[in-house]
C-alpha cells in the first residue's frame, strides 16, 4: 500500500475557511485515504512507526483539497475557435450562434478527437487545481476512457442531443445506447470514475429521450445533469411552448425531471418561486458565473443557499480554471443588489470544494482534507506568492478566491495516486498531448473555414429548437 507524508506545509487548508487553515500542517495518506491531517508535530507522532513512507516536503508550499468543477464541456475545444472569434449577442442571437459556431464542431467530433480533447482538458484542469469534474460532452465511451486514463476523478455526464446528427449517434436512442455501453465497463459506484446521463436541454432534446435518460439514470442510480434556465429567452420560449401544460416548470415536473438525482447546470434565470420548487425536491444546481454576463443577469445564488440547496461551481466552457469561477462568483454577488447575500466572503471557495462535492453526491468522499476522506489534494508553491501578501490564514483564503495562485499546481494527488509532482505530470505526456490536440484542432479549422467559405452544409438537423416533441 502506498503511504505518503505531505510534511510540514507552510499553510494547510483542511476546510475552505480561515478557521480551518493550519500554519505548519501535514497530511498522512495510506492507500486512497487520508489517515491524519493537522498540526505537523501531531501528524509526525501518529506515523512515526510506519516505514516505506514517501515524503513530500511542504516548505514554502500550500496544501489544500482538490477543487471540484461541477459543470464543464471538457473536450469541446473546437467550438472555442468559433466562439471566441466573433462579436455576438448571446440573448438576441443565440440560435444563430449555436448553428454557426457550436453545432458544426459537435457534428464533426470523431471518437479519436473526443478522446484526445478530453484527456488534454483533464490535464489542463489538473494543472489548475481541479481534481474532480462533471463533464458534459459527446462520445460517451472515448470520453470516459480519457477520464479513466487521466487519473482524475469525475462523473462523465455524456451529452444527449436530438436536434442534430452527430458521429456518436444520429438520434437520442443511439446516444443513450452509447451511454449504457459505458456503464458495465467503467462505472464505479462511489469510485473515481462514474457515468452520468447528460441531456443538453429540455428544448433541444425530444421529451421521450429526456424521460428514457431519467429511466436509465434511475436503473443504475446515476446522476442526471441538464442545462435549464441558462437565460430568459429560453424561459420565455419554454413558457409559451408548454403553456397548455401549465408552464415550463410544470412540464419538467410532469416529465419527472426534477429529482434529487438531477443536477441543473446554470439556473441563471430561475426566480425565487422556481427555486422553491427545486429546493423542495432537493435538486442540485451548478452556478457558472462566467456565463452570467453574456445573459446580463446573475443567478439567485444566495437565495439558493439560503434555501439549503446543494450548489456547486462550474466553468462551463474553456478555460477550465475554477479559480476564475470563484473570482467571478465573488464579484457578481458583490455587484448585484439582492435581498439575500452570501453568508461568508469565502463562500466561493466552499462552493468549489464542499459545495461541488455535495452537488455531485460525493460529499462523503471529497471536498475537504478531513480524516477518512479520499486523498484528493493539491499543492502550490507560495514561497514568492506576492499576490496573497502578507500571508495570513485569512489572506491566503481570500487570495485563492480573488487572485488565484500565480503558478500551476506543484503536486496533485487523486484517490491516493500522485498525478503531478514538483510541477510535472508523473505519467501523462504533456508534449504528446499538445502535439495530438493541436493537430486535431488544425484538422477541424481547415474543415470548418473551408466549409464556411464554400457554404457547405456542416450540420444535419433532425428537428428545430423548441419543437415541443
Ligand atoms: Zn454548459
Amino acid at each position: 500500500m502506498h503511504k505518503f507524508h505531505f510534511k510540514d506545509f507552510d499553510y494547510l487548508v483542511v476546510q475552505p475557511s480561515p478557521d480551518h487553515v493550519i500554519i505548519g500542517g501535514s497530511v498522512y495518506v495510506e492507500g486512497d485515504t487520508i489517515k491524519a491531517a493537522g498540526d505537523a508535530a501531531e501528524v509526525e507522532k501518529q506515523i512515526k512507526d510506519n516505514d516505506d513512507v514517501k515524503v513530500i516536503d511542504g516548505k514554502g508550499k500550500l496544501l489544500m483539497p482538490g477543487l471540484v468543477d461541477a459543470h464543464a464541456h471538457i473536450g469541446d475545444w473546437c467550438s472555442q475557435i468559433c466562439y471566441n472569434s466573433l462579436n455576438f449577442d448571446m440573448i438576441e442571437e443565440v440560435d444563430q450562434i449555436l448553428d454557426i459556431y457550436f453545432w458544426p464542431a459537435w457534428a464533426w467530433y470523431t471518437a479519436e478527437a473526443a478522446y484526445d480533447f478530453t484527456l488534454f482538458g483533464l490535464a489542463h484542469m489538473l494543472k489548475h487545481g481541479t481534481t474532480c469534474s462533471s463533464n458534459n460532452y459527446l462520445w460517451a465511451g472515448p470520453t470516459i476512457r480519457a477520464l479513466s486514463d487521466s487519473g482524475a476523478r469525475g462523473i462523465n455526464h455524456a451529452n444527449l442531443l436530438t436536434i442534430i446528427q452527430r458521429k456518436d449517434g444520429k438520434n437520442g436512442e443511439e446516444q443513450l445506447a452509447r451511454i449504457e455501453e459505458t456503464i458495465s465497463e467503467y462505472h464505479e459506484p462511489d469510485g473515481r470514475v462514474q457515468v452520468g446521463v447528460g441531456p443538453d436541454t429540455p428544448w433541444n432534446v425530444q421529451s421521450d429521450i429526456l424521460v428514457k435518460g431519467m429511466e436509465l439514470a434511475e436503473r443504475h442510480d446515476l446522476q442526471y445533469g441538464i442545462h435549464i434556465a441558462e437565460g430568459f429567452a429560453e424561459m420565455e420560449e419554454c413558457e409559451k411552448l408548454w403553456a397548455g401544460k401549465g408552464g415550463y416548470m410544470k412540464h419538467l415536473l410532469d416529465l419527472g425531471l426534477l429529482t434529487p438525482r438531477t443536477l441543473v447546470w446554470h439556473g441563471i434565470a430561475f426566480n425565487h418561486e422556481q427555486i422553491d420548487i427545486l429546493a423542495e425536491r432537493d435538486v442540485a444546481v451548478v452556478h457558472c458565473p462566467m456565463r452570467c454576463p453574456e445573459f446580463r443577469y446573475n443567478t439567485h445564488l444566495a437565495y439558493m443557499l439560503h434555501k439549503g440547496m446543494r450548489v456547486g461551481l462550474g466553468t462551463d466552457h474553456a478555460p477550465h480554471n475554477i479559480f476564475r469561477s470563484m473570482y467571478g462568483c465573488r464579484l457578481l454577488q458583490d455587484a448585484t443588489q439582492r435581498e439575500y447575500h452570501l453568508e461568508n466572503p469565502w463562500t466561493p471557495l466552499e462552493l468549489a470544494t464542499q459545495g461541488g462535492a455535495r452537488a455531485l453526491r460525493l460529499e462523503d468522499q471529497i471536498g475537504t482534507l478531513d480524516i477518512g476522506k479520499k486523498a484528493d489534494l493539491i499543492t502550490y508553491d507560495i514561497s514568492r506568492e506576492s499576490s496573497f501578501f502578507p500571508h495570513t490564514e485569512a489572506t491566503v483564503i481570500m487570495g485563492l478566491i480573488m487572485q488565484g495562485p500565480s503558478g500551476t499546481t506543484q503536486d496533485v494527488m487523486v484517490d491516493g495516486k500522485l498525478l503531478r509532482q514538483n510541477g510535472e505530470f508523473t505519467e501523462l505526456d504533456e508534449d504528446d498531448l499538445w502535439e495530438r490536440t493541436s493537430r486535431r484542432i488544425n484538422e477541424f479549422k481547415d474543415y470548418y473555414y473551408d466549409g464556411l467559405k464554400q457554404g457547405k452544409q456542416m450540420v444535419v438537423r433532425n428537428h428545430p429548437d423548441y419543437a415541443g416533441i
